[in-house]
C-alpha cells in the first residue's frame, strides 16, 4: 500500500481513488475488486495474492505517476480462490459493482457486500464437513484467561475460564482454531505460530460492553440463566467475538440464541502433547486412518462425525451422562436393525449447517431439498428406536419432532431436483404460486404466441410472406417487403425502413412486446420472493429444527458406537468409583487395524495399592503400545462408548499425562532434552492421584548418568507424592529396583524369545522385570548387517570387561541405584557404520542409536 499512500490521494485515477477508499477499511483483509469478469487485487494485495494462490502478478498502467501491480481472479472460479485464501488463514472483502454502469459518471459504485474469514465461512464449498469450524477469542487478566468458541455454522456458542498457560495450550491444541481474536496487547509467544490471527483493539474485550451485546443478542435482560455471571473475562472475550462476527455475516445471526459454559473440570483433561501422543485425532505420521478417530468414525452424517470428534477429544467425568450413553448402546445392540438405522439417518444428512444457512439466509436450493428430505424420513427415524429400553434414546426420540407441515410446504414449493443457485430461478414448483405460473407461461410461450400471430396476421392481410421477428434494438417487428407495402393495414405503424422492406408494429404486438420482455424478469423476482418466504417460513422454526438436528447428530454417534462394538468386539466398561482400573486383554485399536499378525490382548490391574508400573522389555517389544492402549480405553470410557477389551473396569480419573517419544521442537529451538524435561515438569506439577500418567523413556535426552538420574527422581515423585497411577516404561535397567523403594510401584515387561541371532517378540505383558537384554537381535532384525552386529558383540564384551575393571578400581558411590553404571563409550565408527546400514523403513536412525545404547546399559548389569 505504500506505494499508493505515498503520494496524494488526488494523484490517483478516479477508480484508483475508489479502490484506495474502501481498501482503507479492510486494511487486513485482501480486496477483491470487481472489474468486469474478474476481482482484481492491487498493490500489496497484489504480491501476497499471487504469491498464496500462484498467480501471476502483472501491472495495470500507472496511477500517481507509477505502475500498479496488479492480480486478478476470474469471478465464475472465484469460490475455489476463497477456498484456498480461508484455509492458509487468509480473510477476504470481496467489493462488487453496485451501480448502474449506464448512469455513472466516473467509476461504476462499488461496495464490500460479502466477507470471508477463516473462522466465520458457513458456504458448504469452504468448509471440512466433518471438522466444526471454530472461531476463537481470547482474553487475559493475570494469568487468568477468558475464551468465548463460536461454532457458526452449527451454532454453538461456548465460553469458559481458565487459569495458566499449559491449561491455554491445551485448549488451543483441542479447539484448533480457523481464526483466532486477540486484543492487540496479548502476548504472542502464548499462542505459538498460528493462522488467522486477528489483533483487535483491547477495549473490544470489556466485559460491561460484552455483556450488553450478548443480551441484544439473545434477547434476555441478563445473563443469568446461561450460568456465566461469575466469567467476566469470558464475557469480554465473547462480546469481541460477536461484534466480529456480526461485521463479517452483514446480518442477523438467529440461529445463536444462547451461550453454554464449559467447565474445565466436567471434563477428563487431556494436554496438548496427550492429544498428539495419543494421536486421537491426527497421526503423527500423517495418515488419518491410523488415529482413534479414524478406527472409531463410522457416523452415516457429517453432522455426527463432528459430534463424534468433539466427544473423543472432550472426554467427559460425569458417570450419569456415560452410564446413560452405554445403556443407549446396549440397547441399540439388542436390536440389530444397525444397517436400516444407518441408511436412514445417512438420508437425514448434514441438516445442522442446513439450518444455519436458513437462519443466515444464504441457503440454496439443494440444501432445502435436503431438508425436505430430511423432514419426510424423521417419522422413519423415530419409528427405528421407538420402544428401545434406554432413556437416552427415548429423549432422543422425542427431541426427533416431526414437522409434516413443513415437509409438506417443501414439497409442494420445490422442483424435484432443485438448481444449485437461486440465480437463474428455476428452484420453485409449478402450481405452488399462481403468479409465477402465469409469468412463466407468458415467458415460455411467446414462440407459440408469435407463430400464431404470424398465422393470423398473414390471413388478415393476405401477405404470404409477412414475417414476425425481433431484434435487440427495435423489438419485435412486422416485417413486410416493399412490393407488399400497398397492403398493410391501418392499424400498423412504422418502425424500421430496411432496403427491401418495411417494419411495423401493431397495438397488440406492442402489449405483448412489454408483457413478455418483463414476464422473465418478474418471473425470477417473483421465484426469489417466494424463496425468501420459504427461508422465512423455515425460520419461525429454528429452535426446534435446530434441537431435531442435534438429536440426529448424537443417535448417529450412539448408532455408531454400536455398531463399532459389534464389529470390532467391545465391551462395556463398568464404571467404578474405585481408584485405578483393571483390564482383561485389552486391545489397541489402531495397531490392531494395521496389524497383519494377530493382536496379543494385555491384561493391566491398577489399583490404590498398585500405581506404578515399571515397563521393560526389548525395543519394539510392544512396551509403548501397551501403554498407549491403557490410555485409549479410559479415554473411549469417557465418551460412554464400549471398549477394546475382554472385560473392563474403570474408575475415576481426572486427566491423562503422556511423555512419549521425542522429537526436537526445532520450532521453538528447543532440544529433544529440553522438550523432555517441560513435559516431565508439566507432569509433576499437575498431576494428580486420580491422574493416568504415561512415561516413556524419559531421560534418554541426555547422557546416561544424568539420564537415569532423573528418570528415577521423576519416578520416585509420582510414585511416592503424587501418587498418580503411573506406567514407566524405560530401558534403564536399574530402575526395576523402584518398587523396592516405592511400595506401590511393580514391574511388568513385555516378553520376547531369542533364538540365534534374531528375537520373536511375544508381546505379552508378564509381571516382574525384564530378565535379558535384545538390543544386538533387535539391531540385525532392523537389517544391520551381520558383520556390524557381531563386532558389535565383540566391542560389548570389551566394555563389559572394562567396565567391571574400572567399578573394581573406582568403586562411584552412586547410592540411589543398585548398581552402578558406567558412562557409555562414544562408539563412532561402530555407530556410524551402524547408521550407514540401516534400511530406513525398518529402524530410525535414532531407534538404532537407542538400540546400541541400550545394549550398553542393559548389558552392563
Ligand atoms: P516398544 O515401545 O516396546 O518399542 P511398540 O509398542 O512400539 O514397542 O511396538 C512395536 C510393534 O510391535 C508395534 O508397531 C506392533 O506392530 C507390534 N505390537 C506391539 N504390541 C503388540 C501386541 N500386543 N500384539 C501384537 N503386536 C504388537
Amino acid at each position: 500500500m505504500n506505494q499508493a499512500t505515498d503520494t496524494s490521494f488526488a494523484n490517483h485515477t478516479p477508480m484508483m481513488q475508489q479502490y484506495l477508499r474502501i481498501k482503507a477499511e479492510q486494511a487486513d483483509k485482501l480486496l477483491f475488486y470487481r472489474m468486469g469478469d474478474f476481482y482484481e487485487l492491487f498493490y500489496e494485495d497484489a504480491r501476497r495474492a499471487a504469491e498464496l494462490l500462484d498467480i501471476t502478478l502483472t501491472h495495470r498502467g500507472q496511477s500517481a505517476g507509477t505502475p500498479i501491480p496488479m492480480a486478478g481472479v476470474p469471478y465464475h472460479a472465484v469460490e475455489n480462490y476463497l477456498a484456498k485464501l480461508v484455509q492458509l488463514g487468509e480473510s477476504v472483502a470481496i467489493c462488487e459493482q453496485v451501480g448502474d454502469p449506464a448512469l455513472a459518471k466516473g467509476p461504476v459504485e462499488r461496495k464490500v457486500v460479502r466477507i470471508v474469514t477463516p473462522g466465520t465461512v458457513t458456504d458448504e464449498a469452504l468448509l471440512e464437513e466433518r471438522r466444526d469450524n471454530l472461531i476463537l477469542a481470547l482474553s487475559r487478566r493475570k494469568g487468568h484467561y477468558g475464551l468465548a468458541v463460536l461454532d457458526l455454522s452449527g451454532g454453538r456458542f461456548i465460553v469458559s475460564e481458565l487459569a495458566g498457560e499449559e491449561a491455554l495450550a491445551g485448549e488451543l491444541e483441542r479447539l484448533r482454531p480457523a481464526e483466532l481474536l486477540i486484543p492487540e496487547d496479548f502476548p504472542l509467544e502464548l499462542l505459538g505460530r498460528r493462522r488467522g490471527l486477528q489483533r483487535l483493539p483491547p477495549w473490544q474485550f470489556d466485559p460491561a460492553s460484552g455483556e450488553r451485546l450478548l443480551c441484544r443478542q439473545f434477547a434476555t435482560r441478563d445473563l443469568s440463566g446461561f450460568g456465566c455471571a461469575e466469567l467476566p473475562l469470558a464475557i469480554g472475550a465473547a462480546g469481541a467475538l460477536l461484534t466480529y462476527v456480526q461485521e463479517t455475516q452483514k446480518g442477523a445471526l438467529p440461529h445463536l440464541r444462547g451461550l453454554a459454559v464449559e467447565a474445565r473440570d466436567e471434563a477428563l483433561i487431556l494436554d496438548a502433547a496427550t492429544r498428539r501422543n495419543l494421536e486421537i485425532e491426527t497421526s503423527i505420521v500423517g495418515n488419518p486412518a491410523n488415529t482413534l478417530v479414524g478406527v472409531m468414525d463410522r457416523t452415516a452424517t457429517a453432522m455426527g462425525g463432528r459430534l463424534l470428534r468433539r466427544w473423543l477429544n472432550r472426554p467427559l467425568r460425569g458417570r450419569e451422562i456415560l452410564t446413560a450413553r452405554q445403556l443407549a448402546i446396549a440397547a441399540l445392540l439388542e436390536r440389530p436393525s444397525h444397517p436400516e438405522l444407518h441408511e436412514t439417518l445417512r438420508a437425514v444428512g448434514d441438516i445442522e449447517r442446513i439450518l444455519t444457512r436458513v437462519a443466515l439466509r444464504s441457503a440454496r436450493p439443494r440444501d432445502l431439498g435436503q431438508l425436505r428430505t430430511a423432514l419426510g424420513i424423521l417419522p422413519q427415524l423415530r419409528a427405528l428406536i421407538e420402544s428401545l429400553p434406554a432413556a437416552r434414546l427415548e429423549q432422543l426420540k422425542e427431541a426427533i419432532t416431526a414437522y409434516p407441515e413443513l415437509h409438506e410446504l417443501l414439497l409442494r414449493a420445490l422442483v424435484e431436483s432443485p438448481p444449485l443457485l437461486t440465480r437463474d430461478g428455476g428452484m420453485i414448483a409449478t402450481g405452488y404460486d399462481p403468479d409465477l405460473d402465469e409469468l412463466r407461461t407468458l415467458r415460455d410461450n411467446a414462440g407459440q404466441y408469435l407463430v400464431d400471430l404470424e398465422q393470423r396476421e398473414r390471413g388478415r392481410t393476405g401477405i404470404g410472406n409477412l414475417k414476425v421477428g425481433f431484434n435487440k434494438v427495435h423489438g419485435y417487428y412486422i416485417e413486410i417487403t416493399h412490393a407488399n407495402s400497398d397492403k398493410v393495414p391501418d392499424d400498423y405503424t412504422r418502425r424500421q425502413t430496411l432496403k427491401g422492406a418495411e417494419r411495423y408494429i401493431t397495438p397488440e404486438l406492442k402489449r405483448f412486446e412489454e408483457k413478455i420482455l418483463s414476464a422473465a424478469e418478474r418471473a425470477l423476482a417473483r421465484e426469489k420472493a417466494l424463496y425468501e418466504g420459504l427461508l422465512d417460513l423455515l425460520g419461525e422454526a429454528l429452535a426446534p429444527l435446530q434441537a431435531t438436528a442435534a438429536a440426529v447428530a448424537e443417535l448417529d454417534v450412539l448408532a455408531c458406537l454400536a455398531e463399532r462394538a459389534d464389529s470390532l468386539n467391545l465391551t462395556c466398561p463398568q464404571l467404578t468409583h474405585e481408584p485405578g482400573l483393571s483390564l482383561r486383554g485389552g486391545r489397541h485399536l489402531v495397531v490392531e487395524q494395521v496389524l497383519e499378525a494377530p493382536f496379543v490382548p494385555n491384561d493391566i490391574d491398577l489399583s490404590d495399592q498398585r500405581r506404578m508400573l515399571i515397563v521393560t522389555g526389548p525395543n519394539m517389544g510392544g512396551k509403548s503400545t501397551y501403554m498407549r492402549q491403557t490410555a485409549l480405553i479410559v479415554v473411549l470410557a469417557h465418551i460412554g462408548a464400549f471398549v477394546p477389551a475382554a472385560a473392563a473396569t474403570i474408575g475415576p480419573f481426572d486427566r491423562i499425562f503422556t511423555r512419549i517419544g521425542a522429537a526436537d521442537d526445532l520450532a521453538s529451538g528447543r532440544s529433544t532434552f529440553m522438550v523432555e524435561m517441560t513435559e516431565t515438569a508439566n507432569i509433576l506439577h499437575n498431576a494428580s492421584a486420580q491422574s493416568l500418567v504415561l512415561l516413556d523413556e524419559i531421560g534418554r535426552g541426555t547422557g546416561t548418568f544424568d539420564g537415569m538420574s532423573l528418570a528415577w527422581a521423576c519416578a520416585y515423585e509420582l510414585g511416592r507424592v503424587v501418587r498418580a497411577f503411573t506406567l514407566f516404561a524405560t530401558h534403564y535397567f536399574e530402575l526395576t529396583a523402584l518398587p523396592e523403594q516405592i511400595p506401590l510401584a511393580a514391574n511388568v515387561h513385555l516378553d520376547a524369545v531369542e533364538h540365534g541371532d534374531t528375537i520373536v517378540f511375544m508381546h505379552a505383558v508378564k509381571e516382574g522385570p525384564a530378565s535379558q537384554s535384545y538390543g544386538l537381535a533387535v539391531a540385525a532384525l532392523a537389517g544391520v548387517p551381520k558383520k556390524v552386529v557381531e563386532r558389535a558383540r565383540r566391542r560389548l564384551v570389551e566394555l563389559e570387561n572394562r567396565s567391571v575393571r574400572e567399578r573394581s578400581e573406582q568403586q562411584p558411590q552412586l547410592g540411589l541405584f543398585s548398581t552402578p553404571l558406567a558412562e557409555p563409550e562414544p562408539q563412532a565408527d561402530l555407530l556410524r557404520e551402524a547408521l550407514a546400514a540401516i534400511e530406513p523403513d525398518r529402524l530410525s536412525p535414532r531407534e538404532a542409536l537407542d538400540t546400541l545404547y541400550r545394549l550398553k546399559a542393559l548389558e552392563s548389569q
